[in-house]
């Protein structure tokens, strides 16, 4: 049976807007060392936006604009709003061949020219010389994530898009920090731009680069070294990882695979309601003792 106090304490989370589980879940929250934080939509407000595009090869910004969007209208993912919003309403070609590549972009043909669009990571490392990659590295070094379009093997255009940290997230974090919590920025982004927004947000340790598939290893990674792991994340890509988590934290906004997944769902998308939930968690079993 479970103890009037644990029930109670889901009762008190509720009325913060945490959803606990159950019982179980509640106590491994009591437990917690470390807390791992999916940047995108989690962290940041999730709505990234085009904020500078810069031109290769003789290509015009309508042209790149065009066919980036093209290419986005295949995707769901957050990054593919940017693109489009940055084509307005206009009437978009046809794309044959589409892929995504899970993690690093999309791909496809245009009027039969071959389109690479996503990380630089997607792209032969030949295809970029010098000059381009250091332009890349500058903007990522801002809190941007740099975007690559390549047409016919060349790149063309690197979109710069900015996806704003969340107003609570400082504050949120620094609550965090300051009751001991081992705070970890878990990301597909590159290192550079992991690093910049981290540094912004008060989160210590990175881990940036990771493939969908790889989130979960990394979870496993950090409770092969002892500690006690809460994922907080409401990607599709997330649930992995959530459930590998001692315990899986999503946002109520997020996909439905994620809360499916999850031990607690913060209907609240603010990261307070996951600091009081996590206090009270802690309240609830030390009244036990
Ligand atoms: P996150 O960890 O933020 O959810 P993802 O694993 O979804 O990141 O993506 C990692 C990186 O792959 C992105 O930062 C971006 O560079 C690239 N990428 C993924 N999907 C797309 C897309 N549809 N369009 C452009 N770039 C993409
Ligand atoms: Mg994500």
């Amino acid at each position: 049976a479970t103890p009037m106090s644990i029930i109670a304490g889901v009762g008190r989370a509720a009325e913060y807007g945490v959803l606990v589980r159950d019982a179980d879940a509640l106590q491994r929250a009591s437990t917690l060392s470390t807390l791992v934080f999916d940047k995108t939509g989690t962290l940041t407000e999730g709505k990234p936006r085009v904020v500078e595009i810069a031109l290769y090869n003789h290509a015009t910004e309508q042209q790149v604009i065009q066919w980036a969007a093209s290419l986005e209208q295949g995707s769901s993912h957050p990054l593919a709003h940017a693109l489009l919003e940055k084509a307005g309403g206009q009437r978009l070609p046809a794309v044959e061949q589409f892929r995504t590549l899970a993690g690093q972009g999309v791909s496809g043909k245009v009027n039969d020219i071959d389109l690479l669009l996503g990380s630089r990571g997607l792209m032969a490392p030949q295809m970029i010389p010098d000059d381009i990659g250091e332009q890349i590295d500058r903007q990522a070094a801002t809190g941007v994530t740099p975007v690559l379009l390549a047409a016919g093997g060349r790149i063309v255009a690197l979109f710069s898009i900015r996806d704003p940290l969340r107003e609570e997230s400082v504050s949120a974090l620094k609550r965090l920090r300051d009751g001991g919590y081992q705070l970890v920025m878990l990301t597909g982004d590159n290192a550079i731009t992991a690093g910049a927004i981290a540094r912004e947000a008060g989160v210590d340790n990175v881990i940036a680069g990771v493939l969908p598939e790889g989130k979960a290893e990394a979870i496993r990674h950090l409770q092969q070294q002892g500690r006690t792991v809460a994922m907080i994340g409401d990607g599709i890509n997330d649930a992995p990882a959530l459930a590998q988590a001692d315990v899986g934290i999503a946002m109520g906004s997020g996909s439905d695979v994620a809360i499916e997944t999850a031990g607690m769902t913060l209907m609240r998308h603010d990261l307070h309601a996951l600091v009081d939930a996590l206090a009270i968690a802690k309240a609830t079993l030390r009244n036990m003792k």
